[in-house]
C-alpha cells in the first residue's frame, strides 16, 4: 500500500521532479516528519467532516495529514508551482479525497494569503479551523487577516517561528506582550501547544518553531464595528507604547481631555500603558468611546 503521508524521501523527490528550490523569501521549510504531521493534526482536533484551511501547503506535508482524518481542506498556495501540483500530489497518495467529484475534499486557492477574501471559501463548505505551518516572515499579518477574515473559525493552530508564538500567546504585562497578543485574544485564550525541532524541516531553518493554537470562544466579544474600533485602539497604543494611553489614544479618541474622559470612564487608568491592557479592557474604552459619540 502506498504511504499516505509525505517522509523525508518523497519531499526531496517531490521538489526534485518538480524543479522546485526552496526559497528563503517565501518560507519554503517543508516538513518532512510524518509523526510531526499528526501531532499536529491531533493538537487542532481536526475531524472527518471538517473543513480546514491551511495557508501554505507547500509541498503538501501537512496536507496530506489534514485530509487523511476525513476532512476537507482549502489550501492557499502562492508558489505557482506547488499551487498547480497540489492536487496530483494528494490524489496519488490519497486517491478517497477525490472520490466524490462534485465535492472534493481538497481545493486549491493560487494565491497570496494576504490577499484571500470571503469569496475564495465560498465553493467549499464554510471554514471551521485555521491549521498551517505559516511562512516566518509573513506570520503574523497572514494570521491576523486569517481572523478578521473568517470570525466563525471554531480554532486554529499554526506552527511559528518560536518568538512569535511566544508573543500572540503572551499576557498583558509580560515582556512578550505587543499587538498580536491583544488582537489575537479577541477570538479566544492563546496557548503554546508544543515545541517543534528544527530537524524536522528541509532545509533546516535557522530558527526553533512552536505551535500555538486557539479555541473560539462561545460568545463573540463584542459586533464587528466594536472589534474594529479596538483593533483601531490597540494599534494606537502600541504604536506608542512608551507613552501613556492618555497620550497614545489621543489619535483615534481626540484631544486630551476627552481621551482621558473616555479612559476613565472605561473604568482604565489614563496613565497606563498598553502593555498593562488586556483585549476586553481596550473593547471597554471602545465602548466608552462609541456611547460617548452618541
Ligand atoms: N505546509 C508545508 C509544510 O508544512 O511542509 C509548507 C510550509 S512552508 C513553512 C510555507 C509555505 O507557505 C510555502 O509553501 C510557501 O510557498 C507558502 N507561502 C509563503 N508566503 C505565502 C503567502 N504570502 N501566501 C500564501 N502562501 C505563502
Amino acid at each position: 500500500e502506498a504511504p499516505a503521508l509525505l517522509g523525508p524521501a518523497q519531499v526531496r523527490e517531490l521538489a526534485e521532479r518538480l524543479g522546485v528550490s526552496p526559497t528563503k523569501k517565501l518560507g519554503q521549510n517543508f516538513v518532512i516528519d510524518p509523526n510531526t504531521v499528526r501531532k499536529i493534526v491531533r493538537l487542532a482536533g481536526v475531524q472527518r467532516g471538517e473543513r480546514v484551511v491551511e495557508i501554505g501547503p507547500g509541498l503538501g506535508s501537512l496536507t496530506l495529514g489534514l485530509t487523511e482524518t476525513g476532512a476537507g481542506v482549502t489550501a492557499v498556495e502562492i508558489d505557482h508551482r506547488l499551487a498547480a501540483e497540489l492536487p496530483a500530489t494528494v490524489a496519488a497518495m490519497q486517491p478517497e479525497v477525490f472520490a466524490d467529484a462534485e465535492r472534493p475534499r481538497l481545493s486549491v486557492v493560487r494565491s497570496d494569503a494576504l490577499d484571500v477574501t470571503a469569496e475564495d471559501f465560498a465553493a467549499d463548505a464554510a471554514p471551521t479551523k485555521l491549521v498551517a505551518n505559516l511562512p516566518y516572515n509573513v506570520s503574523v499579518p497572514i494570521l491576523m487577516h486569517l481572523l478578521e477574515l473568517l470570525p466563525d473559525l471554531r480554532g486554529g493552530l499554526v506552527m511559528v517561528q518560536a518568538e512569535v508564538g511566544y508573543r500572540i500567546a503572551a499576557q498583558p504585562g509580560s515582556k512578550e506582550y505587543g499587538s498580536p497578543s491583544a488582537k489575537a485574544a479577541w477570538y479566544g485564550p492563546w496557548r503554546i501547544a508544543g515545541t517543534v525541532s528544527r530537524k524536522i524541516f528541509w532545509p533546516v531553518p535557522g530558527v526553533d518553531s512552536v505551535l500555538v493554537g486557539y479555541e473560539r470562544r462561545d460568545e463573540p466579544r463584542g459586533t464587528e464595528a466594536e472589534r474594529r474600533l479596538t483593533f483601531e485602539l490597540v494599534n494606537a497604543a502600541f504604536a506608542q507604547r512608551r507613552k501613556m494611553l492618555r497620550q497614545a489614544l489621543q489619535p483615534v479618541l481626540g484631544g486630551f481631555d476627552r481621551t482621558v474622559g473616555v479612559i476613565t470612564a472605561a473604568g482604565s487608568n489614563p496613565a497606563a500603558r498598553a502593555e498593562e491592557l488586556a483585549i476586553d479592557e481596550f473593547l471597554a474604552i471602545a465602548r466608552a468611546a462609541a456611547s460617548a459619540t452618541e
